[in-house]
């Protein structure tokens, strides 16, 4: 009896600790900090980045030092070099302009800390170990295919009417993502199969600063008042799903998606939980899934390998130049998301509780 007592308050003493310590007991292993500097809290994707980031590291016995810099450039750079004054052992950073990191970099690798570049590649420095995102150009295939889909091209229909939208111009990303997309829509405009009503082509002239889906919204009225009068918008390229739910108020506010007028299928990416509303509402036609938690998971790896001295897992070696070399890179694979198949993969998978989407 006096044993069990004893055993149990010990028990009950050591969940205790592990708790007030915010380290789950089964990894109470201390392995040193890690830095993980996300953009911002604006989007609900990065909010999940941030949190799997933590419990992935958790897992293998790193603590992390999780900082979100509310998209503001100085307020990124102060918080990276704030990790580095505390002695972090990694940093990983989803930066908010791949350009500006270089002098926190050198000073981060004169300290021996490693950098992984998370999502977003880090361009201008030599200071980046590893890469770990998705198949960014991918994304822009799947984003096109879908208006490829929705409007029948591969049927032969057309010609349409479709409007581009890119991402913001200092996010490496967002070229990948154009690109993507162009691979499958250039060939149907070459053809005059989809028009460009206002012949705003190429990321110059279709990028929106810092991905604002005000700024895209506003751009979106715009086109509609100088092109869209009498002709109808048939599609929308959007590159992400904030960006997609400002596309779509203009387009509503002009009446698109009620009476006669059709709404015009808009595209989007990261599954985020409005845009997945608005999917089932039968607005946005579709999103690009990325499974955080992978991410997460592979970019926890990279870091525990780079630790103890293990072969790092990458699987391209090829496409991510940053300007100084090509980052050695691990790619996961998107996932286009419509009407048809959301319940099976973003509910089943648990990455949106059903409830959510009430
Ligand atoms: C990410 C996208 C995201 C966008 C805006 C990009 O770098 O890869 O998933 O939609 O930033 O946050």
């Amino acid at each position: 009896m006096k044993t069990r007592r004893t055993t149990l308050k010990t028990l009950v003493a050591g969940l205790a600790l592990g708790f007030a310590i915010g380290t789950p007991m089964a990894h109470a292993q201390d392995k040193g900090m890690v830095g993980v500097s996300m953009p911002t809290k604006s989007s609900t994707r990065w909010i999940s980045d941030g949190n799997s980031m933590v419990s992935a590291l958790a897992a293998k016995g790193y603590k992390a030092d999780l900082q979100f810099a509310d998209d503001d450039i100085p307020n990124q750079l102060a918080q990276i070099e704030n990790m580095i004054t505390k002695g972090v052992k990694v940093l990983v950073i989803a930066a908010i302009d791949g350009t500006t990191l270089s002098n926190a970099l050198q000073k981060a690798a004169d300290k021996g800390i490693k950098v992984v570049s998370y999502d977003r590649l880090i361009v201008g420095s030599k200071n980046v170990d590893y890469y770990a995102t998705f198949d960014n150009f991918q994304v822009g295939v799947l984003q096109a295919q879908s208006l490829e889909k929705a409007l029948g091209l591969k049927e032969g229909k057309g010609p349409f009417n479709i409007e581009l939208f890119g991402g913001s111009s200092d996010d490496n990303n967002a070229f990948f993502f154009y690109d993507g997309a162009m691979s499958v829509l250039q060939p149907y405009i070459d053809k005059g199969k989809l028009v460009v009503q206002s012949k705003q082509l190429g990321m110059t002239k279709v990028s929106t600063l810092r991905w604002d889906g005000a700024v895209a919204q506003a751009r979106m009225e715009n086109l509609l008042s100088a092109y869209y009068g009498k002709a109808h918008l048939d599609a929308v390229l959007s590159p992400y799903d904030g960006i997609s739910i400002g596309i779509l108020s203009a387009l509503k506010g002009v009446g698109y998606g009620s009476g006669k007028q059709a709404m015009a299928f808009v595209s989007g990416q990261d599954a985020e939980v409005p845009s997945v509303k608005s999917i089932i509402r039968k607005e946005q036609y579709s999103t690009v899934f990325k499974d955080t938690r992978e991410l997460a998971k592979v970019t926890a790896g990279m870091v525990d390998a780079m630790m103890s001295g293990k072969k790092v897992e990458i699987n391209d070696t090829k496409t991510y130049n940053n300007k100084v070399k090509v980052v050695p890179s691990y790619l996961l694979k998107p996932v286009s998301v419509d009407l048809s198949n959301y319940k099976q993969v973003l509910v089943g998978s648990g990455y949106i509780k059903e409830e959510q989407l009430k």
